[in-house]
């Protein structure tokens, strides 16, 4: 039996976050409700908790990355039963939109966001249970597991990117969690150097012990000219941009050699313009993505990479705390003292 009333944390503006008794979401045929074991803080949450997000009107529960036992199934859910381990992806396409036909399900027109994961319950709508609920794998814990949704999102990421095997790869804002994640998966495709660009904080040897061949310190080093000495004065073969930040997005530029390849995966606060030298873009011949969000494939793709410890969840989550210390997380994430922070509900 499931009660009536919840733990949940409540954003109630920028800069506003309050722990709450709120009634336990109710479920509809095709749903079902989870018990929180393990939500992951994420960029996402630290963005919205200083400046707000665009989808989310306060006071609202949010919170997207988590892992869980099924509490409750609609009587329409045949393929998931209580008790079971889950982990489910924040979205789903709908499959008949414009984009979905095109095959660009992270584009789609009807997407909707599912918040809710720094609660002690969150309800899955039906469309997600379809297509991106997954049973965790035995030896895969819950904190691994919720590193799905990010992950998915960066294999996208990664896939654009093309990495060639002997390619030098530079991840700009590499200390982060999106960094680290596209390190990994960097080395897995067989980049032969791997050049972080990151500050110096605690995150900081994180990315040298998942394998990072150079490490650059953005505060007092000149990226520039260090990528130029490691890479004969060509530039980088790849570049992703996981910071997110628009001078970040047009040194990119500076980074990459000629012919090479540049993602755009950190995404800057809404109505950002960034400019961009013609010259490098138009002689240099360079290939530019914007990439965002994840699909069903990416999110399958991610569970089975975690599962098989071809990318390592444990050294992204530095620290633990209760529902009740979330704005803590959400501090030590924005300062660089911890990569990903798990909160206990
Ligand atoms: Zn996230
Ligand atoms: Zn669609």
């Amino acid at each position: 039996m499931v009660q009536a009333k919840m733990k949940a944390v409540l954003y109630r503006g920028p800069g506003k976050v309050e722990i709450a008794e709120i009634a336990v979401p109710s479920i509809c045929p095709g749903d079902i409700l989870v018990k929180v074991k393990v939500a992951l803080t994420c960029g996402t949450d630290v963005k919205t908790f200083k400046r707000g997000h665009h989808l989310l009107t306060p006071p609202s529960v949010f919170g997207h990355e988590f892992a869980g036992d099924i509490a409750a199934v609609g009587k329409d859910v045949n393929c998931f039963s209580e008790g079971m381990r889950v982990v489910a992806a924040n979205s789903a396409p709908c499959n008949t939109c414009f984009f979905c036909k095109r095959g660009k399900h992270n584009l789609c027109e009807n997407i909707f966001f599912n918040w809710g994961a720094f609660a002690e319950y969150i309800r899955v709508p039906a469309r997600i249970v379809r297509q991106n609920v997954h049973l965790i794998p035995p030896g895969l814990s819950y904190r691994e597991a919720a590193l799905v949704e990010p992950l998915a999102c960066v294999i996208l990421g990664s896939e654009a990117a093309d990495i060639q095997l002997g390619d030098t790869v530079v991840i700009a804002g590499g200390t982060g969690p999106i960094g680290l994640m596209h390190l990994q998966l960097a080395l897995h495709r067989g980049a032969r150097q791997t050049i972080v660009i990151g500050l110096k904080d605690e995150r900081w040897t994180v990315a040298g012990e998942l394998g990072a061949s150079h490490l650059i310190d953005a505060e007092t080093e000149d990226p520039v000219s260090r990528v130029e000495e490691l890479t004969e004065g060509r530039g980088a073969d790849v570049v992703i941009e996981s910071a997110g930040l628009p001078q970040v997005w047009e040194l990119s530029l500076e980074l990459v050699r000629k012919g090479g390849r540049i993602v755009f995966f950190g995404g800057p606060p809404q109505g950002t313009t960034v400019s961009l030298n013609t010259d490098r873009l138009h002689y240099g011949d360079l290939t530019i993505k914007g990439v965002f969000h994840h699909t069903p494939r990416t999110v399958e793709k991610a569970l089975s990479l975690l599962a098989s410890g071809v990318v390592k969840a444990a050294p992204l989550i530095s620290a633990e705390l209760p529902l009740e210390r979330l704005e803590e997380g959400l501090q030590m994430m924005r300062e660089g003292r911890a990569v990903k922070v798990a909160i206990l509900p």
